[in-house]
This record gives C-alpha cells, structure tokens and sequence, in this order.
C-alpha cells in the first residue's frame, strides 16, 4: 500500500489564477495509491508545511506529492520538512505546475488539464520511489588558491584570517597579478602598489599561508573535500631558501631580454626579479635565455652570488598535496590587438600601445620612472589618442563582451596624460561610457571638464604621415569623418581570460562558457560557485572586473571556501550512479562521456579457493565527483548503470501515467 499524499499549492495567485486548484486537488484523490490530498495558498511556508507533517500523521502517509513550483526552488524545503516527519526525505515528488503550467499557459481548462497530468505522473513515479541515505566524506582542512593577482590574494587572506590554512598557487617567479603593474587606479587615484604591496607583504608573512611561486596545476585527482592536486614546480636554479636578495647576480648578468611585466618597455636580465617589490623578493633564472643553460657558457651568477644558491642542476618537479576547497582567480590577459587589428598596424607602430603598457610608461617605479613619452624617441607627446573598445564589444573579432574596466581607466589615463603633460591634448575616441560604480561618473566627468575630448565613434584606421599617427575615424555625432595627427596611441585593450584559465578549471571539474571565462554555477544566485562541488571563483577569471569589484567577489569566495571548511565532514548527495557489475561489459563509454571524472574502469577479481584472479574491467563510481547528471545511463550499452532516484524504471512508470 503506497499512502501517498498529495498537497497542491496555490503559490498565491502565482499558480490559482490559472490552475483550479481544487479541481487537481480532487482529481488526485481518485489516483491510485493516493490516500489523501489537499490544497492550500503557500505550501511552502510555515503553516503550509505543519499542514504537511499533520497529514502525514494523521492519515499514516509514507510518500509525498507537492505540486508547486520549480523543484529548484522548494525541493530542498519540503526535504527538510520530511525528516521532521519520519518519512524518508528521498520518497518526494514535486510535481511543477508553476514554470511548467500556469506561467506557460493562459487558458484554464488547458493548464488545469495539464497540471492533473503532472501530479499523475509524479504519483506514478512516488510509488516507485525507494528510500535514500546521505552518505558523508571527511573534509581536509586546506584551502588553495590557484592565481596570486588581488582576487587570489584577498581569498587567500580571508580564509587564512578564519583560521583555516592556505596555499596560495602562482606560475609567475612572484604575486601580485596586474595591479602591481597599474600606476594609480581610479577613481581615487591612489597609487595601486602602494594598497597591494602591503596586501602581499602580509601575505607571504601570514602563518597559516604557505605561497608557492612559479608553480601550475599538473593534475589533480578526487572532489569536494578531498582534492589531491598534482604541483609542478618549476626549477628556479636559485635555491630560495638561503638567497637573501642581494641583487648581485641581477646587476652582473650580461643577458638582456625584454621584460614583459613592462610591456616590452625596458629589458631584464636572464636572472631577475618580476619587479622591484616582488614576493618573494627573490631572483630565479629564465632558463630559456640563460646562457649557462642553453649554451654552457658565462656562469657569472654562481661566480658573485655571495651565499651559493645558485643551483643550475635545478630541475622540475611534481609532488601531491590534498586540499578541502578551491579558490580559482587565474585572471585575465588582454587580446593580443597585435594580430587582430591590421587596421590600427598590427604592432609595427611602436607609439601604439596598449593601456598595460601605458600603466608601466606613467608608472614611477615602471622603465620611464613615470615619465610620459614616445617608446619610439624618448619624446613627450603633446596629442594623444586613446581609442575604447579594442576587441570588446567586437562580434567580428569574436570578442563581444564589454571588458567593463576599460571606460574608467580611459577616463584616467586621459586624466595622468593631462596632469603630466602641460598642455597635452587628449582625444578619447568611444562607442559608449559606462561608468557604473561609485564617484566613477563623477570622475569621467571631472576628466571631461580638466579638458579630454570624447569623440563619438570607432577608429578606423591608423596610419603614420610625416612621423606621425593619423588616427581616422567616424565622430558618430557630427555625422562626419575626423582625422586626428596623434604623437602617441593608447589602445584601451579587452581583457580576456588567462590563457590556460580553462585547461586548469577543467582540471577540477569546473568549466568556461562559450567566451572562454571561468563559468559560476548560477549567474544571479550561486555567482562564486562553479558547478564542480568545493571549487569557488574569484576575480576576473569569471569575467571582466575592475578592483573593487574583483576583492568583493574574492572576499565572497572565500566566505563560501570558510563555510565548507569549518565542517568536519560533509553530506553527499544519495541521488548518484550505481554499477551492476554483473551487468557491465567495461567497454568504457561511460567513462569517456562523465563530465565529473568520476567514472573509471577497474578490475574485477574473483576468488578461486585462496588466490584472486583479476577477471575483467567493471565501472567503478566515485561517490565524491559523481553529481548525478546521468549523461552515463545513457551512455552505457548494456543498461548496467542506473541513477538512483532517476532509475530506469521509475522514469518508465512515470512516461506511462501519462497515456492513462
Ligand atoms: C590598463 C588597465 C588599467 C586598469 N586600471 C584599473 C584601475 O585603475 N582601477 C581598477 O579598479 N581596476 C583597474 N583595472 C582592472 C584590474 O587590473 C583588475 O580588476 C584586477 O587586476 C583583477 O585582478 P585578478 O586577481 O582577478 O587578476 P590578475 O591580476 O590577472 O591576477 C591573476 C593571477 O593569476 C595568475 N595565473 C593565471 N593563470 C594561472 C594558473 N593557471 N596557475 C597559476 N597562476 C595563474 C597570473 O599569473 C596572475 O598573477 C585595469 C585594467 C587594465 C587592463
């Protein structure tokens, strides 16, 4: 005997505007197997539930029926309920007439009809429904925070702060990310390393923080929890625990390279520091310019270091270490305009710059010492263009996001351009100008008014005449072609995500969209979460950001990092895959096509008197990765695999209710 109750919600008007309600309520009680039913305004609210857990004692019912809205919504709720009750929490249907009926459809009798053959459906589906049991996994109280810019470091000190210990991921030779190449940042001006050279100071001094520098991700193993993460570290051929810094072997290295923390704006040496304040402040060597290295010649660092810690046996290497919850803030890089934008020289014109470059021109401790002038001469430039939108908000370059920094930092650089330079004039050519953050309008409009020229409309083309840079274009407002003669060009570049960003999100699960950004598990509710159970995301790898709004996420990331890790064990989802291993011919497909990993092909062994023999391969599941997605029910040939709560059987009886 089922004793199924079925309860139907009003939803308010939400639901009883369209669906007659009482008419499903009594068309439920006909069902067989249903021995009560009934419907009220708000099924998930307080009384709505006491009248749940009333029924169920009164009339002896083992399964429930809800029909209301989405099960994303309240199914969670009416769970909980449950097991106030007795009734196990997994005997639970939710039949959606909301979304599915009364918000779809505007003829009553239709949606009335429907919503009666929802409810069938589910209380065929109830009847067959078996009881459920949470399992828990232990949780490894460590944190690592894959990516040192601000987004990494902010996450990485707040769950650090909350007691819990870090591991801070970098694959740069230091921290910092792009704010530490940036001179001021808008829009109060105040000098970026100047707020997150403390930031990282703190940091590499914080004891519950252990940093690593010039490492990646090689491969990582296991779910929420219990993430065994494969560390390369890179050689660095100075032994990092007696260099003291000294500077030595940076001052004598005879090799110049184009250092590209400036843009390409100064050289560096084959053993170097990122930038003066680096964290660690310690030099490593560019292995692929290093003459010693590559052609077994010079060795003038081993000769000065005073303290020998140059090492050029150095070599790379892997070790294992297991972590609870999972920080991602890989970043952002900007388009390379270089190899899009033919029209602006494609890079043959060195006084076209990017706005990275031009933070290290404007910067005081950048290769100018804040000095703004023409890479190509050394000369102050007494016109400068500075063109919005290069790459963003381009379809035709396959870029059609909005890089949403871009408008105030243009309004800034126009401002440095102006305050340095007397007398300097500023074109900024634009599409739009979005300025949604606190005092930002007012700071482009102070910009506007210390005298910078907005001009409505794309540039087309950039072209030099008589040593200078013809920037034409449409002013969209005048209705005409303009040209401006320009001394240097500063192109407000997209941001795009790091390069990699998506291999090392794959690596624990988590995925990108379709523009390569690092994808939250829902973009209003869930914005710091990734799909990938314990992995959060911080920063610009889930989008375009600016500062404060890269630190709120990250401080949000790190809130839910705390919350996982504050548990001793944790609660997994009952609703996973089984293997009948008798059934299942380890062919594999499931293997290939699980989007959680958590599927692999193992051998069987069988006893033969004292001796096991390895008989074959059968799917094993991981009840930690699988997230019940069931894309392996499908998959599997031999109907070995079936999802629990969703099995085969269950969903037949269901598509059945229908035809009667
Ligand atoms: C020209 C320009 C000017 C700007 N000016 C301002 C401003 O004035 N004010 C403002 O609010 N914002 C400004 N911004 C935006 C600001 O730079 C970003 O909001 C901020 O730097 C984002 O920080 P982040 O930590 O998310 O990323 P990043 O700074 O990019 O840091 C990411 C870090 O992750 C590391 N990493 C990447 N992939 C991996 C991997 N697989 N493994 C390990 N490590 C990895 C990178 O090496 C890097 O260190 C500006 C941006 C630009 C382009």
């Amino acid at each position: 005997m089922s004793r199924i109750g079925v309860f139907v919600c009003h939803c308010g008007t939400n639901l009883a505007s369209v669906v007659d309600v009482e008419k499903v309520a009594a068309a439920a009680r006909e069902l067989p197997g249903v021995s009560y039913a009934a419907e009220y305004k708000y099924m998930c609210s307080e009384p709505g539930q006491q009248m749940i857990l009333d029924a169920i004692a009164e009339h002896g019912l083992k399964r429930i029926v809800i029909a209301s809205c989405s099960p994303r919504m309240h199914e969670t709720t009416f769970r909980k309920m449950l097991k106030k009750s007795g009734v196990n929490e997994y005997l639970l249907e939710i039949a959606n007439i909301r979304e599915q009926v009364s918000w779809v459809h505007t003829d009553s009798g239709v949606a009335t009809e429907k919503a009666v053959d929802l409810v069938r459906m589910a209380v065929a589906k109830v009847a067959k429904d078996e009881p459920l049991k949470a399992s828990s996994i232990p949780i490894t109280k460590r944190a690592l925070v894959v990516g040192g810019g601000i987004a990494g470091i902010q996450a990485a000190l707040d769950i650090a702060d909350a007691g819990h210990e870090v591991w801070l991921l970098e694959r740069e030779p230091s921290i910092g990310g792009r704010m530490v190449m940036l001179d001021k940042t808008f829009p109060t001006l105040d000098c970026s390393a100047c707020i997150s050279t403390p930031k990282m100071v703190d940091m590499s001094a914080h004891p519950n923080i252990k940093l690593l520098t010039s490492c990646e991700v090689a491969a990582v193993r296991g779910y929420i929890g219990n993430f065994t993460v494969t560390i390369r570290q890179k050689a660095k051929y100075v032994n990092q625990d007696i260099c003291t810094g000294c500077g030595n072997c940076e001052e004598k290295c005879p090799v110049k390279v184009k250092s590209d923390f400036n843009k390409g704006l100064s050289d560096r040496p084959a053993i170097y520091r990122l930038f003066p304040q680096a964290v660690p402040a310690k030099p490593v060597i560019d292995r692929a310019h290093c003459l010693k290295l590559t052609k077994d010649r010079c060795g003038l660092c081993e000769k000065v270091c005073p303290l020998g810690c140059i090492d050029y046996a150095d070599e790379d290497r892997e070790y294992d270490e297991t972590f609870g919850a999972v920080v991602l803030a890989t970043g952002y890089g900007l388009c390379d305009w270089t190899a899009m934008y033919d029209e602006y020289g494609a890079g043959r014109f060195a006084d076209v710059i990017d706005g990275l470059a031009f933070e290290r021109l404007v910067n005081a401790s950048g290769p100018t010492e804040g000095h703004i002038v023409r890479p190509s001469d050394g000369a102050e430039p007494k016109t400068v263009v500075l063109v919005k939108c290069v790459g963003s908000r381009d379809p035709k370059k396959g870029k059609p996001w909005c890089s949403r920094a871009c408008c105030m930092y243009a309004a800034k650089h126009a401002h440095q351009i102006l305050e340095k330079i007397p007398g300097a004039r500023v074109f900024v050519f634009y599409i739009d100008v979005r300025t949604p953050g606190k005092n930002y309008e007012e700071f482009y409009d102070q910009t506007r008014k210390d005298g910078a020229v907005y001009v409505r409309g794309r540039v087309s083309r950039i072209y030099k005449e008589g040593g200078r840079l013809i920037c034409q274009g449409e002013d969209s407002l005048l209705g005409k072609q303009v040209r401006v003669a320009a001394d240097l060009v500063v192109l407000e570049t997209a941001m795009e995500p790091a390069a990699g960003a998506r291999e090392t999100a794959a690596l624990f699960g988590a995925s990108a969209d379709a523009n390569g950004w690092l994808q939250e598990a829902h973009p209003k509710l869930r914005p710091v979460e990734t799909q990938a159970g314990g992995v959060f995301l911080a920063g610009t790898c889930q989008g375009p950001k600016d500062i404060p709004d890269t630190v709120a996420q990250a401080s949000g990331a790190a809130a839910k990092a705390i919350g996982l890790l504050n548990k001793d064990e944790m609660e997994t989802s009952p609703m996973i895959v089984a293997v009948d291993e008798a059934k299942c011919s380890g062919c594999g497909a499931c293997v290939d096509i699980c989007p959680f990993g958590a599927l692999s092909l193992e051998i069987l062994t069988a006893r033969e008197g004292r001796w096991e023999r390895a008989e074959r391969f059968v799917c094993k599941v991981n009840a930690g990765l699988c997230q019940g997605c069931g894309a392996c029910t499908v998959a599997c040939r031999t109907g070995a695999i079936d999802l629990r709560g969703f099995r085969n059987v269950q969903i037949l009886e269901e598509i059945d209710a229908l035809w009667t």
